[in-house]
C-alpha cells in the first residue's frame, strides 16, 4: 500500500501570470515510501506541474493528492504542516532559486529555525553538520551564494532542502544545469542521503540517461498522461509503449561528448490542443484508426507494469 501518495485526477495548474493551462489529464500516480520514482518526460509534457503539485507549490483545481493516506487539501494547522515540510522540492537552476543576498548559513538555516526544528543555540552545530552532510566545507557559511561553483550551489539548494527533515524529495531537473561530471557527483550524492535520511524522491528529468541511474521505477508522461509505468530496469531492457521506445532509441553524438537521443518524427504538439485519442498518435509509426478516437487506457501489461497503447489489445 502506498504510503506518500500522490492521485491527481483531471489536473489543472495555474501557470504564472494566472493563465490556465490544462496540464495533467487523469494523472493517478502512487510514490511508494523509500522509493526512487524517475519522472520522464519532454518539455510541455507537465512533469513539472505535477512536482510542483506534488511538492506543495501549486495546487490542483481538481483531484487529489493524498499524503500518507491523507487528503492533503482536508490537513490543518500542525498537521498541514508538518505534511508541508514532509515534501521539499530541489529546483533546477540553484542560482535563480537561492537569494543572492542572504548568506549560505541563513539560506540554510532560515526554515528550520523558523519552524523550531532547531532552536538558536543549536542552529550551528545543525548547519556545520548538514554541510557536511551534502559535501560542503563548513568554513565558507558565511559566503554568498555567487562564490561558489555550480556544483556546491545544487549542494546548497540540496541542504536547504533537508534542513526542515523531509521525508520525500522533489527533484525538478536538479542537475540539468551541470556538467556532466558534477552531474554524477550530484546525482550520488542524492543516493546517499537517501541511504541516510530514508528519503523517497520524485526524480523529474527529461534525460533518461539521468533517470537510469537513479530510479527504481520510471513514469513516462506524454503531453499530460503517463503512458508507461513500469520498474526501472524492465522500461530499459523491454519498453513497452511506442513513445518510450522512441525516447530509448538513443544515438550517441560523439561530437557533444554526451548523450543525445534520437529525435522522434514530427513536433511534439502543443499541450493546450492535444491531439483526440493517443495523444502520440501524430508521430506514432504504430498508429491505428482507433488510435485517432479512442483514447487507450493506462493497464497492467505484467505484474507492476503499466502501459496506455491500443497495441495491447
Ligand atoms: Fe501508437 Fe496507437 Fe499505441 Fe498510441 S495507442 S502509442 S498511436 S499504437
Ligand atoms: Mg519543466
Amino acid at each position: 500500500e502506498p504510503d506518500l501518495a500522490a492521485k491527481l485526477a483531471g489536473l489543472v495548474g495555474a501557470g504564472p501570470k494566472r493563465e490556465v493551462v490544462h496540464a495533467l489529464d487523469h494523472v493517478d500516480l502512487a510514490v511508494r515510501p523509500g522509493e526512487v520514482l524517475g519522472l520522464v518526460g519532454e518539455s510541455g509534457s507537465g512533469k513539472s506541474t505535477l512536482g510542483r503539485i506534488v511538492s506543495g507549490i501549486w495546487s490542483q483545481s481538481e483531484g487529489l493528492v493524498r499524503f500518507e493516506g491523507r487528503d492533503r487539501a482536508k490537513l490543518a494547522g500542525a498537521e498541514r504542516r508538518a505534511a508541508e515540510l514532509a515534501v521539499q522540492m530541489v529546483f533546477q537552476d540553484p542560482m535563480s532559486s537561492l537569494n543572492p543576498r542572504m548568506r549560505v548559513e541563513d539560506i540554510i538555516s532560515e526554515a528550520p529555525v523558523y519552524h523550531g526544528i532547531v532552536d538558536k543555540a543549536g542552529a550551528e552545530d545543525y548547519l556545520t553538520d548538514l554541510m557536511r552532510k551534502v559535501g560542503l566545507d563548513p568554513a565558507y557559511a558565511k559566503r554568498y551564494p555567487h562564490q561558489f561553483s555550480g556544483g556546491q550551489r545544487a549542494r546548497i539548494g540540496i541542504a536547504r532542502a533537508l534542513a526542515v527533515k523531509p521525508k520525500m524529495i522533489v527533484a525538478d531537473e536538479s542537475v540539468a544545469a551541470l556538467d556532466v561530471s558534477i552531474q554524477a557527483q550530484v546525482l550520488n550524492l542524492f543516493m546517499q542521503l537517501r541511504a541516510d535520511f530514508g528519503l523517497t524522491y520524485l526524480f523529474i528529468s527529461h534525460d533518461l540517461g539521468v533517470v537510469r541511474h537513479v530510479a527504481d521505477r520510471v513514469a513516462i508522461l506524454y503531453l499530460g498522461r503517463i503512458v508507461e509505468l513500469a520498474p526501472a530496469e524492465d522500461l530499459f531492457a523491454r519498453p513497452n509503449h511506442p513513445y518510450t521506445q522512441a525516447l530509448l532509441a538513443e544515438v550517441p553524438r560523439v561530437d557533444m561528448g554526451k548523450r543525445q537521443f534520437k529525435p522522434i518524427e514530427g513536433e511534439i504538439p502543443s499541450p493546450l490542443h492535444p491531439p483526440p485519442g493517443c495523444h502520440f498518435h501524430p508521430r506514432c509509426p504504430h498508429a491505428m484508426a482507433r488510435c485517432k478516437t479512442e483514447v487507450p487506457a493506462l493497464r497492467e501489461i505484467a505484474p507492476d507494469r503499466l502501459s496506455a497503447c491500443h497495441l495491447n489489445g
